[in-house]
């Protein structure tokens, strides 16, 4: 069996990086109103490993004591941010991407179902839609996945 992929939980700052890993298909939570020692717990009881800009954070006991993973995100810029989190656990973009809303896994939409949920133009050009069953966004090639061909690309780059 091959092992899971990993989970994760991004830091207060790291705004934009959660939904980009949602995006590539990965699960990862983000709650910039929960304080530190919050933070660290929810770690350690969901098995996620704890993405930070915060070097303070680092130095907590429960990453020193290998209760929690986590890896210190140097760049303030989410395509080198994401380039980091790659080539330190090998990430790439998974089968079912997830809504970089509220990371929910984002469900094939047939295309006559798509017909009254987005544009009329958007309906007649694309062909393959998704949605999510948390928020009821409605994803399409054009917008969303050109985005995630082109995040592939700068991760294999
Ligand atoms: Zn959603």
């Amino acid at each position: 069996m091959p092992a899971p992929e990993p989970c994760f939980f991004c830091d207060s700052m790291l705004g934009r990086l959660v939904r980009w890993l949602r995006l590539l298909g990965y699960d990862a939570v983000y709650h910039p109103e929960i304080g530190d020692w919050e933070m660290l717990r929810q770690c350690a009881a969901e098995g996620r490993i704890l993405l930070t800009r915060d070097r303070r954070v680092m130095e907590r006991w429960q990453i020193g004591r290998g209760q929690v993973r986590a890896a210190l995100i140097g760049s303030d810029k989410v395509e080198e941010q994401l380039k980091e989190a790659a080539a330190r656990f090998g990430l790439e973009p998974q089968p079912e991407p997830r809504c970089p809303e509220d990371n929910a896994v984002l469900l094939a939409l047939p295309h006559e179902k798509a017909r009254d949920r987005v544009p009329p133009y958007v309906y007649q050009t694309q062909t393959s839609f998704r949605s999510c069953p948390g928020c009821g966004r409605v994803y399409w090639q054009a917008t969303h996945w050109r985005r995630i061909e082109a995040m592939r690309g700068s991760i294999s780059g």
